[in-house]
């Protein structure tokens, strides 16, 4: 199977790539940053030191350090507001340069969290949606990715992501 679910710490996962929902200065934060940046140790900050920040809908890459990943793809979801500031966008937006960055990387394998589903508030049934459609429409055809894991740290998500995976595969 080339995607799936799987919940746990996405700082655990043996995949070339994960994906970090960093904020705008790329400097670490909470959530799955704070996680991410103590695993990777120092070395990450002093990294993403040199990226001179990122824009909503960005992505950027470091290695991965202390990680058993290769990279980190860096992108900053939207805060929600409350639906018309284009987060559906943004969020949209995140998946594919986060993709499109992997590809210019070769990357084969990459791992997703629930991008701004948790500090930045976006409604999850929402936010699965978008970060399933968009990510298996972009890589169903593709040879060079050849697994994505959408990585998910509590039940109510992990049962929203294995659902919306199931519509879409059937
Ligand atoms: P954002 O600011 O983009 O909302 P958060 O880190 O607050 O980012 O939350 C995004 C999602 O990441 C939430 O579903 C949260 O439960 C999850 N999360 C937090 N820590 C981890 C982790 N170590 N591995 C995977 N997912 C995580």
């Amino acid at each position: 199977m080339k995607w799936e679910v799987v919940k746990g710490d996405i700082t655990t996962l043996e995949v070339d790539a994960i994906v970090n929902a960093a904020n705008k200065s790329l400097l670490g934060g909470g959530g799955v940053d704070g996680a991410i940046h103590r695993a990777a140790g120092p070395e990450l900050k002093e990294a993403c030191q040199k990226l001179n920040g990122a824009e909503t809908g960005e992505a950027k890459l470091t290695e991965g350090f202390n990680l058993p990943a290769d990279y980190v793809i860096h992108t900053v979801g939207p805060v929600y507001n409350d639906g018309t500031r284009g987060e559906a966008e943004l969020l949209k937006a995140c998946y594919e340069n986060s993709i499109k960055l992997a590809r210019e990387h070769h990357i084969k394998s990459i791992a997703f969290p629930s991008i701004s589903t948790g500090a930045y508030r976006y409604p999850i049934e929402e936010a699965a949606e978008i970060a399933v459609d968009t990510v298996v429409q972009l890589t169903k055809d593709s040879d060079e990715i050849e697994k994505v894991v959408f990585s998910v740290f509590d039940d109510q998500t992990e049962k929203i992501y294995k659902k919306k995976l199931s519509e879409i595969e059937s």
